[in-house]
């Protein structure tokens, strides 16, 4: 069995492996930039260095069995030398390539006829150059582009000659406007010898284009669920992943799911499967990884909500008593990411309440239950 995983990134993603890990047996070592990072604390071994240098990353890789990612902001090139010289990463970096790059990853979707928004490579001095520009306008940067930061609705003229100087050179896609009904997102494994098991379609709720919410599973209908587990089964199939994917989705008034991005790692919408899945989306990118066999993705309770823990302010506190009350919510599981810095937009935690009541068989009951939850759980946190 493979025991030692290197993994590049050392946020919360790989702090959240560390259970898992322990449970299976295997030793995690990570390359992440600063000691700081929250799976410093956790790894058996760290190698200090940014994600994208390579070099560090064939230390990584002499120290470890197999390579998966937490963080996909790598120097791709690079990593295909070492992996040319037989080191192993899985995903494989061909499963990779065409999803670094937006351009390149809804390109990708296009070919395999996959729905995704109508998209265009520009720079900002061609968008302003339009003619009759349909406002809002949804630019974003090709590259390195996570918690949407690199992402913006343009409302306006002056919103756009407001982006000109920090956008100048910066490779961009220009894509339509989705005005969705609701967004979804979907965790999907497959393993070694190529079984695949889906997640519970989530609905996720974002502000200024950052999670804030998630709600499993999502009160959609049965239609809507296959087509997003037929779009989950057909990336993981082509791009032949060994891991797991997130994927965000559109839904449309009409019930058409459209594809917003897809992430070769575990992602914010699957951190409720910590506590409300029979297998969590960090045991089961470890246990794809490793060429175990996966584990159910099944919900454990009826339902359950996920409410990301912003940061609302630049300080060293630890919030200890925020946390507290949080805790003492029925069912509820607080997970902090023990950051120094408290900056605001950061993800500093998550809380995860689970719904068991037999009362709740009605999915609109569960929504508005999840709902007076989440708004409790903000209230603590943010004090409004
Ligand atoms: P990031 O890569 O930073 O996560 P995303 O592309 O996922 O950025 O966008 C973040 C959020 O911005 C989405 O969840 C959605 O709320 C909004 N958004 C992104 N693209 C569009 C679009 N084409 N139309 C409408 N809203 C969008």
């Amino acid at each position: 069995m493979l025991q030692r995983v290197g993994i590049i990134g050392g946020g919360q993603l790989a702090w959240m492996m560390a259970d898992a890990a322990a449970k299976l047996g295997i030793d995690l070592i990570v390359q992440t930039p600063e000691k700081t990072d929250p799976a410093v604390a956790i790894a058996s071994e760290t190698i200090l260095a940014p994600i994208a240098d390579a070099k560090a990353t064939a230390q990584l890789a002499a120290r470890s069995d197999v390579i998966t990612f937490e963080n996909e902001f790598v120097d791709l090139p690079a990593l295909t030398r070492l992996a040319a010289q037989g080191v192993c990463f899985r995903p494989a970096l061909t499963a990779l390539e065409p999803l670094l790059d937006k351009y390149h990853q809804r390109s990708y979707l296009k070919q395999l006829g996959l729905p995704t928004p109508d998209f265009t490579a520009m720079t900002i001095a061609e968008v302003q150059t339009l003619a009759a520009p349909d406002y809002p306008l949804v630019l974003k940067t090709r590259r390195h582009g996570y918690d949407g930061q690199g992402t913006f609705i343009v409302k306006t003229a002056a919103d756009l000659d407001s982006l000109v100087g920090r956008l100048a050179d910066v490779p961009l896609i220009l894509e339509e406007f989705v005005p969705f009904e609701r967004e979804l997102a979907v965790m999907a494994a497959r393993s070694v010898d190529g079984t695949i098991v889906v997640y519970p379609v989530v609905e996720t709720e974002q502000k200024n284009q950052v999670c804030h919410r998630v709600f499993a599973p999502a009160i959609v209908d049965e239609a809507v669920v296959n087509q997003v587990t037929t779009i989950a089964e057909r990336l993981l199939t082509n791009l032949q992943v060994v891991g797991i994917l997130g994927i965000e989705l559109f839904l449309t008034q009409s019930g058409d799911v459209l594809v917003n991005e897809i992430a070769p790692r575990t992602h914010n919408s699957g951190h409720y499967t910590l506590d409300a899945c029979d297998t969590s989306q960090f045991e089961q990118q470890l246990r794809a990884v490793c060429g175990l066999p996966l584990g159910s993705p099944a919900l454990r309770c009826r339902g359950a909500v996920m409410v990301n823990l912003l940061g609302y302010e630049t300080s060293y506190r630890d919030y200890q008593a925020q946390r507290d009350r949080l805790a003492a919510i029925p069912q509820a599981h607080v997970h902090w990411y023990g950051k120094m810095e408290a900056r605001p937009g950061r993800k500093l935690g998550h809380v995860t309440v689970l719904l068991d009541d037999e009362t709740l068989q009605d999915p609109s009951q569960l929504q508005e239950r999840e709902l007076a939850i989440a708004q409790h759980i903000e209230s603590i946190w943010y004090g409004k």
